[in-house]
């Protein structure tokens, strides 16, 4: 790619290795976000074309889309695995991520906000913005991350740009401003009118839009344009003392003014410029592209790394640049031909192949073997991974999920990717004697590569238990499991993961006391346990000093009240949501031993939680039904005897939209139900969204075996 090294690096600016090909400020890491069937997959199809990746464009509905490279992926048309890929536009290097849209993989979206630096929010022209891409959004917000919308579909009947601008703007409570229009909609749809430059843009269709034509302005729309860059204007003004006194000035501002403007406003979260096209009809993707340039940030425009010294565990910050210590983060890990995978995106320094990096979590090094840049079906080995760029490593043993890759003198540790709980699970188990290490081995990988998909035993059957994030999280991991890993199994039927917490505050003592190969062994502790808010975990805390507890005895302790939190008193599901606070410790000079200090950890706990009015919690999810008018009756008398709470209602041109919250346990068969209730017309999304208690009277059900 044609790029002018950097030779010397303007004072102030960070400093840039020799050697690399671009420059911190023209990198973009950016992720395509939206609602299941946006248009996410076929608009990354169409930038990978133009900026001269692929030779074709590859179509989501005839299974080639590129990005979609997965065998389930294809089949179903759905995006499972967060691709990552690098293309080249204008002199910068974009490193896109396209995530899924579907809740069961929500956690690929959250841990891709987690390393990119903005992102493109595509929405549908018809639909506006759909369950999904609020959660996204929030997810977006949450990290930071500064967006731009794209309004995708302007193509289809019913396409009505400004009403979605709007429901960005309140639905998302975002300060969306259109700076481009359509020109012409549905099947007249011709092009977009750029608001900055004041010019029509239209895209060649014998070229499949690879010809951007620049055009004025047709006459009958001029009054619309005027009326709409005065708008754009008004909003970046408020926003940018500069526009405003330039705008005093004289009101011709000229394109480059503007957009500096509107990149200072996205990158400070004040503004979401909105753009349109059609990404079927190859119409308003290049400027997509453009508008990720000028708006989105570099990673010098993002705040620094913070992490944690691994030694003091005080908060430290990593400014971005090729000099400082090296701190990376392994934000996914996936096996293929290679072997083991780890993305990672470098923050500051430079990951080198033969150099040695620090794991603090293992607190092991280990030597880089091999170096990727990632494409959506390839990958290239290069020497170097420079910071702000996002790459993945070979071969290299131990990492998971959310470790920092750092140099041992200058140790950080970023801050971890928070993963959601599962709440589906189901027993699974091999074919047959000789499948049983191929099955616990592929079970292993694949809970590397995926934290939202745990393996456990079940403590009286011995059964192996899978978890994960919904119905389809799970068969697909089982499809993966027999095509992928050629291993055979069979599995029980989905069921719901339960948890149990305790209600009230409790405390207990136990002193262990036992004779093992004729020697005592001794242990004695109090501890309380208390209900904390739901949905934030546990928290255990040893409130004993240093002098009447040595580290070994302690850390025993911890262990055993995590091994009793892993199994409840009703149901044996895990406990959650409790702070365990140990009060006082009992040591013997001679017999006292770790293992007497774990068991007694465990024995005390369980003994606290019976006395806690302990209580069933199942999972609830948020569920959008868009119904038909006709059959919004027989939809909610369903919901109704699905035990769900009907949220809100909104109607829309013959539509009616219900948001309600239901129990999980309810909700197994419902895409069939709902199909026969509306003949097909009615559509829905889930996701969890919270655990609640469970009623007495549907606890007894479950409990019962
Ligand atoms: P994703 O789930 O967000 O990745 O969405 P896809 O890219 O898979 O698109 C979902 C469906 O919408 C596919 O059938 C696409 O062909 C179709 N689609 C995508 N973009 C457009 C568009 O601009 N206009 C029309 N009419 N259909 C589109
Ligand atoms: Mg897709």
């Amino acid at each position: 790619m044609s790029q002018s090294k950097q030779s010397s690096t303007p004072a102030g600016l960070p400093q840039e290795a020799e050697g690399r090909e671009h420059g911190l400020s023209s990198i973009r890491n950016i992720g395509i976000v939206a609602h299941i069937d946006a248009g996410k997959t076929t608009t990354t199809e169409r930038i990978l074309f133009y900026s001269g990746v692929t030779h074709k464009i590859g179509e989501v509905h005839d299974g080639t889309a590129v990005m979609d490279w997965m065998e389930q992926e294809r089949e179903r048309g759905i995006t499972i695995t967060s691709a990552a890929t690098t293309c080249f536009w204008n002199d910068h290097q974009v490193n896109i991520i396209d995530t899924p849209g579907h809740v069961d993989f929500t956690v690929e979206v959250e841990r891709s906000l987690r390393v990119l630096d903005g992102a493109v929010g595509v929405f549908c022209g018809v639909a506006g913005v759909q369950p999904q891409s609020e959660t996204v959004w929030r997810q977006a917000r949450r990290y930071g991350v500064p967006c731009i919308a794209f309004v995708n579909k302007i193509d289809r009947t019913g396409s009505r740009f400004s009403w979605v601008v709007t429901q960005i703007r309140e639905q998302l409570k975002v300060p969306a401003v259109a700076v481009q229009i359509p020109w012409g909609a549905e099947e007249d749809f011709k092009g977009v009118i750029d608001l900055i430059t004041m010019k029509a843009l239209a895209f060649d269709e014998d070229s499949k839009g690879a010809d951007v034509v620049e055009l004025e302005i047709p006459e009958e729309l001029k009054a619309e344009a005027e009326a709409a860059r005065n708008e754009m204007i008004e909003a970046i003004a408020e926003r940018d003392e500069e526009i405003l006194e330039a705008f005093m000035e004289s009101p011709d501002l000229d394109a480059n003014t503007l957009k500096r403007a509107i990149r200072r406003a996205t990158i400070s979260g004040e503004l979401v410029a909105v753009i349109c096209g059609s990404s079927l009809k190859n119409k308003g993707i290049q400027p997509i592209l453009n508008a990720v340039v000028d708006y989105l940030p570099s990673p010098l425009d993002r705040p620094a790394a913070e992490g944690v010294d691994p030694v003091s565990e005080n908060l430290i910050t990593r400014e971005t640049g090729d000099t400082t210590g090296l701190s990376s983060l392994a934000f996914k890990i996936a096996h293929d031909t290679y072997g083991k995978i780890a993305f990672v995106r470098v923050y500051s320094g430079v990951l080198k192949k033969g150099q040695n990096v620090f794991n603090p979590r293992t607190r092991k090094r280990e030597r880089l073997g091999r170096l990727l840049r990632l494409h959506a079906n390839h990958q290239e080995d290069v020497e170097c991974l420079y910071s702000g760029e996002i790459g993945g490593i070979v071969g290299f043993k131990n990492v998971t999920t959310g470790d920092t890759l750092c140099s041992e003198k200058d140790a950080i540790i970023l801050e971890r990717i928070e993963f959601p709980e599962p709440v589906i699970s189901m027993a699974i188990e091999p074919k047959s004697q000789g499948d049983r290490d191929a099955l616990n081995d592929t079970l292993a990988i694949m809970m590397e590569e995926d934290p939202t998909f745990r393996v456990t035993e079940a403590e009286e059957t011995g059964q192996t238990i899978i978890s994960g994030m919904g119905e389809l999280h799970l068969e697909i991991i089982k499809d993966r499991m027999l095509r992928e890993f050629k291993v055979n199994a069979n599995a029980g039927k989905p069921m719901v993961a339960y948890r149990e917490t305790a209600q009230n505050k409790s405390d207990a003592s136990h002193e262990f006391e036992r004779e093992v190969a004729g020697k005592r062994q001794f242990a004695g502790l109090s501890l309380t346990v208390a209900p904390l808010e739901r949905g934030v975990g546990n928290e255990i805390v040893v409130s004993v000093s240093k002098n009447d507890l040595e580290d070994e005895f302690r850390a025993a302790i911890e262990q055993g009240i995590e091994d009793g939190l892993t199994t409840g008193v009703l149901g044996n599901y895990q406990l959650v949501d409790l702070k365990v606070e140990v009060t006082s410790v009992s040591v013997h000079p001679v017999d006292s031993t770790d293992v007497a200090f774990r068991s007694a950890a465990s024995i005390a706990l369980r003994e606290a939680i019976r006395g806690g009015q302990p209580v069933l919690l199942e999972p609830i999810m948020g569920v959008e039904v868009v119904s038909p008018d006709e059959h919004m009756g027989d939809v909610l008398a369903d919901i109704n005897s699905r035990r769900g709470k009907v949220k809100e209602m909104v109607s829309e041109e013959g539509m009616q939209h219900i948001r309600a919250s239901v129990p999980l346990a309810e909700l197994f068969g419902y895409s069939t139900a709902l199909r026969s209730l509306s003949k097909g017309r009615a559509s829905y999304t889930m996701e969890p969204v919270l655990f609640d208690i469970v009623p007495d009277d549907v606890k007894d059900k479950i409990l019962i075996y």
